[in-house]
């Protein structure tokens, strides 16, 4: 009789592979036997982090760095032994917004806010009121957008935060939750009344621990990080350090739950086998885990998960001999707001964030390509899709040169867009699911946080939670 507990994890994207990976490494110091398998759909591992790598070039058309003021992904990478792989950005970049069809830059001090054209004398004076301006009564939550407009006024958010948010989230910041994208924000307003004040209290906090810690000032991380080969490293490593099963190529097509049986879940596969499961863990988009869990639990959590939208986004990366491009774009990014006519979402000038990834004599700009306002246009054919980015490039920086190198990903859909009381939402189904699917846990994207370091914490803490629900029936080694 097999004594281990068995634990499938469906999804191979960076939440499952972390989910794996913790598990084992967990369970092995505590001395628990426990059996993992990874069931992913498409034959490669990874999910939405996708690098290819040809000719000398490492193109992403999926993340293409993470945070590390998250602290998740830059210690995971240390932990597997990546640090001399990865990369850091030598300077916090310089960031543009499209203004009239040009990149006009995005202030970053005190000094060039009150230079910039992007905000009108009122919309500069309203920002400084920030400290000033009373903090909201209520805890719930509220869009980012009504957040940003109360705190900083509608020009800062309408001119320049909308369009850099909704180039990552690929949705409408007057829509989206500020609980999952700027939780910390809006803590800081709850405890000390303003961003502004939370931020220097935060500081002085720091300050006077490592005072009184008596460590030195730690090195300065760089603030964004990615590795060598591209953030597939990332993936490849913990595929080899992960023990289980990896079932590639293979979708879990249904799932059902049977408390009568000692291994109480089944999962049928598409290659026609099935597996049972101990523990579950669905580490795939919400609308995947609707369906995999539709007439399995209760009617209310499959339409809860179901209503998180997705928007389709299709990136492209582009190639140019430097040589023929007279004045090289040398910032991290344009992303463009709705006032402009460009029907592109954002810019990214992937080689002169992180110049291993052209060769010496090319340069790399990678564009975003549909989101809410233009969803079809993701899905475009690629000879359409590239004259149309070859198009925008030439009237925005003027490159009409001939592309050396032109790689396409579509993610249709991409990114989910959590919108106001998701988090209630998504602890709301989460109770749900420990009443009527004991020990079916969800991580993902979906949930708390779709940057790779909230993917990674997610399933950490799941990991956490299955462990501690295991305890007291675990085989122990
Ligand atoms: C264009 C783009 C740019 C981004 N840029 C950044 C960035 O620079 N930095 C950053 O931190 N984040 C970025 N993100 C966000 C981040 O990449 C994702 O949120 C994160 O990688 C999602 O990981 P995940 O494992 O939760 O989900 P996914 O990567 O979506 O993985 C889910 C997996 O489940 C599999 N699956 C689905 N159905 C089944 C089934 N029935 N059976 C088995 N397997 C199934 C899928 O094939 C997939 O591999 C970006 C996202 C996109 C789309």
């Amino acid at each position: 009789m097999n004594q281990y507990t068995e634990i499938v994890i469906v999804g191979g994207g960076i939440s499952g592979l972390a989910a794996a990976y913790y598990l084992e490494r967990t369970a092995r110091k505590q001395g628990l036997t426990i059996h993992t398998t990874i069931v992913e759909k498409e034959a490669q591992l990874g999910g939405k982090i996708a690098t290819q790598r040809q000719d000398g070039f490492v193109f992403e058309g999926g993340p293409e760095s993470f945070v590390t003021r998250k602290p998740e992904a830059w210690e995971l990478c240390q932990e597997l032994g990546l640090q001399e792989r990865l990369v850091g950005t030598t300077s916090s970049g310089k960031n543009y917004v499209l203004r009239h069809g040009r990149p006009a830059i995005v202030p970053s001090g005190p000094g060039s806010f009150l230079a910039t054209p992007l905000l009108s004398p009122g919309g500069k004076l309203r920002l400084l009121k920030e400290p000033f301006v009373k903090p909201r009564s209520e805890t719930s939550d509220e869009s980012l957008g009504s957040f940003l407009r109360r705190r900083l006024g509608d020009e800062m958010v309408d001119n320049i935060v909308k369009p850099a948010i909704g180039s990552v989230y690929l949705g409408d910041v007057d829509e989206m939750s500020v609980q999952v994208s700027f939780g910390r924000f809006a803590e800081m307003e709850q405890q000390h009344g303003s961003v502004v004040k939370g931020m220097v209290a935060l500081m002085k906090e720091k300050s006077a621990a490592r005072k009184a810690s008596g460590e030195p000032r730690p090195a300065k991380k760089p603030a964004f990080a990615t590795l060598q080969g591209g953030l597939i490293e990332l993936v490849n490593t913990l595929a080899e350090r992960i023990q289980g099963e990896i079932l590639r190529g293979t979708a879990v097509t249904t799932l059902e739950h049977n408390p009568a049986q000692t291994k109480p879940y089944a999962l049928m596969l598409s290659s026609g086998r099935m597996l049972r499961a101990d523990v579950v863990v669905l580490a795939t988009p919400t609308f995947v885990m609707a369906d995999l869990l539709d007439g399995v639990v209760e009617t209310a959590v499959i339409e809860q998960l179901r209503a998180i939208p997705y928007n389709p986004v299709t990136t492209v990366n582009v190639a140019f001999n430097r040589r023929d491009i007279a004045d090289p774009f040398d910032g991290f990014g344009v992303v463009v707001p709705e006032s402009e006519s460009s029907q592109l979402l954002a810019i990214e000038g992937m080689s002169a964030k992180f110049p291993h990834r052209a060769p010496d004599d090319q340069f790399v700009l990678r564009a975003f390509v549909g989101g809410q306002n233009q969803p079809d246009l993701a899905e475009l054919p690629d000879n359409e899709l590239i004259d149309l980015v070859r198009r925008e490039l030439a009237t925005i920086f003027d490159i009409t040169a001939e592309p050396t190198q032109v790689h396409i990903q579509r993610w249709l859909p991409a990114n989910p867009q959590p919108p106001v009381g998701h988090l209630a939402m998504v602890a709301q189904v989460e109770r749900t699911l420990a009443r009527q699917l004991p020990m079916l846990y969800l991580t993902g994207a979906g949930l708390r946080g779709q940057g790779i370091p909230d993917c990674i914490r997610q399933s950490r803490d799941v990991v956490a939670h299955i462990l501690a629900d295991l305890q007291p029936t675990a085989v122990h080694a």
